[in-house]
């Protein structure tokens, strides 16, 4: 199978916490260039679904490949999963970057420092380049004059678009967004949409958990609806709101306008 146009995909999916089942055979999906919106409920797995595909948790059980390779799993003596190998469980997540709703900034580094930290320290790349392309992104999500104030003197909306120029200075091939409005006061989420449609625009391949339709109509190239562990919506935009099939979405939908 040709997989070079694949950029995340995971195939039947499976994760429990306890006795409580979370994911209940999930498969998506997300080629290169794709911007995919996971809709649902809280409760749904939508955060579970996102940190299964980093590997921050380890799946019962499915398959997860990214760019085109396989997370390698094997058993636990308790006939659990694990990833079997972390020198490559470094290389799938140095090929995803994730934005989360709290930002997760160093609260003691500046933006600069914080947007250098991991090419520094995971890439290992030089202090020179990994500054130009630090100030780079900073610019590009327009907040490049604050590079030297320290997360706290920055709003919330100027301090998720500098965790996504943290993201971006990594190079991922794929950015996960765990509800990146969700935190922020509705004065300050739509710049931090623009800031996500323009990279959408750039052809990044995105996975973007949200609650904001607009951008899912909008900006996606297609819908996932997540409810109870299960994908129970797929399309694109305009199938999946024109013609949802289940009326669970539509009660969804309804709820949220
Ligand atoms: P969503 O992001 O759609 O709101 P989550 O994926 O965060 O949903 O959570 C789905 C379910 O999994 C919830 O019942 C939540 O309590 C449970 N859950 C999530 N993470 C953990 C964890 N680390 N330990 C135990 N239960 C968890
Ligand atoms: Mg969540």
């Amino acid at each position: 199978m040709n997989t070079s146009r694949q950029a995340v995909e995971v195939e039947n999916l499976y994760k429990s916490f306890g006795t409580n089942e979370v994911l209940k055979g999930v498969s998506l999906m997300a080629c290169k260039g794709e911007v995919i919106s996971v809709l649902g409920s809280s409760g749904s797995g939508k955060s579970t679904l996102l940190r299964c595909i980093n590997l921050l948790e380890i799946p019962n059980s499915g398959i997860i490949r990214v760019a085109g390779e396989e997370v390698l799993m094997k058993k636990n003596r308790r006939g659990g999963n694990l990833p079997a190998d972390k020198r490559q469980v470094e290389r799938i997540r140095s090929k995803l970057a994730m934005v989360f709703q709290q930002f997760n900034l160093w609260s003691h580094m500046t933006i600069l420092d914080n947007v250098m930290e991991a090419p520094l320290h995971v890439l290992k790349k030089g202090r020179r380049e990994v500054r130009e392309s630090a100030m780079h992104y900073l610019d590009k999500v327009g907040i490049a004059d604050k590079y030297n104030a320290y997360p706290v003197h920055l709003s919330g909306g100027q301090q998720q678009r500098a965790a996504i120029a943290r993201a971006l200075a990594m190079e991922p091939e794929v950015i996960l967004f765990d509800e990146p409005t969700s935190a922020l006061d509705p004065e300050l989420v739509g710049e931090v949409l623009q800031v996500m449609r323009s990279l959408a625009l750039e052809g990044r391949t995105m996975i973007v958990v949200t609650h904001e339709m607009g951008f899912a109509r909008e900006v996606s190239s297609r819908i996932i609806f997540l409810d109870q562990g299960l994908i129970i919506e797929d399309g694109s935009p305009e199938e999946v709101f024109a013609a949802p099939k289940t009326d669970r979405f539509k009660t969804f939908v309804t709820a949220m306008m």
